[in-house]
């Protein structure tokens, strides 16, 4: 019986594990990176990794299509931190 109630928790923990895209190492649910991007679920199980696969992914869009968004995020980005800046200065 008891045999069967671990091989039952581990069925159980096995249909909850991602693989990550990368390495191919498996991960509990909880754990590691999941992104959906245009209807793709994306795995995976340390920051390294999504970074690995993110920045393959971002130098394979041609420049064309990829600089009005960089211009938005990168604007975006900037705003915040000239936000944060301003703030802090008036804690002081
Ligand atoms: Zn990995």
């Amino acid at each position: 019986m008891v045999i069967f109630k671990n091989i039952k928790s581990i069925l159980v923990n096995m249909s909850q594990s991602h693989v990550c895209l990368t390495c191919g190492r498996p991960f509990p649910e909880g754990q590691g990176i999941i992104l959906t991007l245009a209807g793709r679920t994306l795995e995976f199980h340390s920051k390294a990794c999504a970074y690995s696969f993110l920045k393959d992914l971002v130098f394979s869009i041609s420049e064309d299509c990829v600089s009005s968004p960089l211009r938005d995020v990168y604007e975006k980005r900037q705003e915040a931190l000239e936000e944060m800046k301003k703030r802090a200065e008036k804690k002081i």
